[in-house]
Protein backbone atom coordinates (compact mmCIF):
# COMPACT_ATOMS: atom_id res chain seq x y z
CA UNK A 1 0.00 0.00 0.00
CA UNK A 2 1.45 3.36 -1.00
CA UNK A 3 1.40 6.44 1.29
CA UNK A 4 -2.09 8.00 -0.15
CA UNK A 5 -3.60 4.74 0.38
CA UNK A 6 -2.49 4.70 3.44
CA UNK A 7 -3.77 8.36 4.47
CA UNK A 8 -6.91 7.39 3.01
CA UNK A 9 -7.35 4.81 4.80
CA UNK A 10 -6.43 6.81 8.29
CA UNK A 11 -9.24 9.32 7.20
CA UNK A 12 -11.69 6.73 6.64
CA UNK A 13 -11.19 5.40 10.19
CA UNK A 14 -11.08 8.89 11.95
CA UNK A 15 -14.38 9.22 9.70
CA UNK A 16 -15.48 6.51 11.55
CA UNK A 17 -14.71 7.45 14.50
CA UNK A 18 -16.22 10.81 14.15
CA UNK A 19 -13.58 13.25 15.02
CA UNK A 20 -14.24 15.93 12.70
CA UNK A 21 -11.01 18.03 13.64
CA UNK A 22 -8.54 14.98 13.55
CA UNK A 23 -10.21 14.41 9.86
CA UNK A 24 -9.31 17.77 8.94
CA UNK A 25 -6.09 17.33 10.06
CA UNK A 26 -5.96 14.56 8.14
CA UNK A 27 -7.12 15.87 4.80
CA UNK A 28 -4.77 18.45 5.06
CA UNK A 29 -2.06 16.13 5.64
CA UNK A 30 -3.24 14.21 2.50
CA UNK A 31 -3.25 17.50 0.31
CA UNK A 32 0.20 18.21 1.63
CA UNK A 33 1.50 14.77 0.48
CA UNK A 34 0.40 15.05 -2.81
CA UNK A 35 1.90 18.42 -3.25
CA UNK A 36 5.14 16.65 -2.12
CA UNK A 37 4.45 13.73 -4.34
CA UNK A 38 4.14 16.65 -7.22
CA UNK A 39 7.05 17.81 -6.32
CA UNK A 40 9.39 15.27 -5.89
CA UNK A 41 8.23 13.59 -9.48
CA UNK A 42 8.89 16.76 -11.01
CA UNK A 43 12.47 16.64 -9.17
CA UNK A 44 12.91 13.11 -10.56
CA UNK A 45 11.91 14.49 -14.56
CA UNK A 46 14.68 17.33 -13.48
CA UNK A 47 16.88 15.06 -12.32
CA UNK A 48 17.56 13.03 -15.26
CA UNK A 49 17.16 15.97 -17.37
CA UNK A 50 20.30 16.72 -15.73
CA UNK A 51 21.91 13.35 -15.84
CA UNK A 52 21.48 13.03 -19.28
CA UNK A 53 22.95 16.72 -20.24
CA UNK A 54 26.07 15.68 -17.46
CA UNK A 55 26.39 12.58 -20.16
CA UNK A 56 26.33 15.10 -23.12
CA UNK A 57 29.01 17.30 -21.20
CA UNK A 58 30.87 14.00 -20.25
CA UNK A 59 30.93 13.11 -23.69
CA UNK A 60 31.79 16.46 -25.49
CA UNK A 61 34.99 16.86 -22.69
CA UNK A 62 36.40 13.56 -24.00
CA UNK A 63 35.96 14.82 -27.78
CA UNK A 64 37.69 18.01 -26.27
CA UNK A 65 40.41 16.51 -24.80
CA UNK A 66 41.56 14.17 -28.04
CA UNK A 67 40.76 16.16 -30.77
CA UNK A 68 43.22 18.47 -33.09
CA UNK A 69 43.09 20.52 -35.95
CA UNK A 70 45.43 18.95 -38.51
CA UNK A 71 45.29 20.36 -42.46
CA UNK A 72 42.31 21.94 -41.58
CA UNK A 73 40.00 19.31 -40.35
CA UNK A 74 39.74 17.41 -37.00
CA UNK A 75 40.67 13.80 -36.24
CA UNK A 76 40.35 12.63 -32.85
CA UNK A 77 43.27 10.17 -31.33
CA UNK A 78 42.32 6.89 -30.94
CA UNK A 79 44.70 5.35 -29.31
CA UNK A 80 48.12 5.91 -27.59
CA UNK A 81 50.37 5.12 -30.23
CA UNK A 82 49.21 8.09 -32.77
CA UNK A 83 46.28 6.24 -33.94
CA UNK A 84 43.32 8.46 -35.39
CA UNK A 85 39.65 8.80 -36.71
CA UNK A 86 38.89 11.45 -39.04
CA UNK A 87 38.78 13.54 -40.92
CA UNK A 88 35.65 15.05 -39.28
CA UNK A 89 34.34 18.52 -40.63
CA UNK A 90 35.74 21.68 -38.31
CA UNK A 91 32.77 23.70 -39.83
CA UNK A 92 30.13 21.28 -38.35
CA UNK A 93 31.94 20.63 -34.82
CA UNK A 94 32.66 24.75 -34.51
CA UNK A 95 28.84 25.73 -34.93
CA UNK A 96 27.08 22.61 -34.13
CA UNK A 97 29.43 20.81 -31.89
CA UNK A 98 28.94 17.63 -33.91
CA UNK A 99 31.68 15.28 -35.43
CA UNK A 100 30.71 14.26 -39.04
CA UNK A 101 33.06 12.26 -40.56
CA UNK A 102 34.13 13.73 -44.23
CA UNK A 103 34.16 11.92 -47.23
CA UNK A 104 36.79 11.46 -49.88
CA UNK A 105 36.16 13.09 -53.54
CA UNK A 106 38.51 13.36 -56.19
CA UNK A 107 38.22 16.57 -58.24
CA UNK A 108 40.44 17.02 -61.59
CA UNK A 109 43.37 14.05 -59.64
CA UNK A 110 43.53 15.98 -56.37
CA UNK A 111 41.87 14.62 -53.43
CA UNK A 112 39.43 16.83 -51.12
CA UNK A 113 37.45 15.88 -48.03
CA UNK A 114 33.70 16.76 -48.09
CA UNK A 115 31.04 17.14 -45.56
CA UNK A 116 27.61 15.50 -46.18
CA UNK A 117 26.06 17.22 -43.60
CA UNK A 118 27.05 21.32 -44.57
CA UNK A 119 28.81 19.90 -48.03
CA UNK A 120 32.07 21.75 -46.84
CA UNK A 121 34.89 20.48 -49.21
CA UNK A 122 38.05 20.99 -47.95
CA UNK A 123 41.19 20.07 -49.84
CA UNK A 124 42.57 17.07 -48.33
CA UNK A 125 46.10 16.07 -47.44
CA UNK A 126 47.90 14.27 -50.68
ZN1 LIG B 1 30.04 19.85 -41.94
Amino acid sequence: MNIRDEIKSIARQIKKIGDVDLHKKIFDIQAEISIVLEENKKLAEESNTLKEEIDKLKEKLKIMKSIRLEDSVYWVATGSKGEKEGPFCPNCWGTKEILVLMGMDIVRNRPYNKCPECMLVIRAKE
